[in-house]
């Protein structure tokens, strides 16, 4: 794992390319992308994993996907589709212990079980 680089991203110790904001969530660009487009959508809240969420904050989750959705449309990706992966802990290769959800498009994307 590297430090929390997206608390230091939100808190403007560190740079990145928003292509939104808004109170609950950025949306940046990958700084390694994978596909023409590759966003990573990070709530504002910290927590590390899926498993650290509560109750109280579940609806946040829902409302990652749909500011994901959004972002994917108002950037022409809605009509031909993509993908969005959550890597979970080492074997799920999360490398930033934030959590955070990828957006890949732009392409016609390959099998959907990476080896
Ligand atoms: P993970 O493997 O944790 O699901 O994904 C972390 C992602 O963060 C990787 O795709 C990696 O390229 C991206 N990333 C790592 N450091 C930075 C950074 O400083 N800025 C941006 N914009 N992305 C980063």
């Amino acid at each position: 794992m590297i430090d929390d680089i997206f608390c230091k991203i939100i808190k403007g110790e560190l740079k990145a390319e928003a292509v939104y904001k808004d109170a609950e969530f950025w949306v940046i660009k990958d700084i390694n992308p994978q596909a023409p487009v590759h966003l990573l959508i990070i709530p504002v809240k910290h927590f590390e994993s899926i498993h650290e969420v509560t109750d109280k904050d579940a609806s946040l989750l829902g409302r990652g996907l749909m500011v994901a959705d959004k972002v994917a449309h108002d950037l022409d990706l809605g009509d031909k589709g993509y993908r969005l992966i959550i890597n979970e802990g080492e074997d799920g290769g999360k490398l930033v212990p934030h959590f955070h959800i990828h957006l890949l498009g732009g392409k016609k994307l390959g099998p959907k079980i990476v080896k």
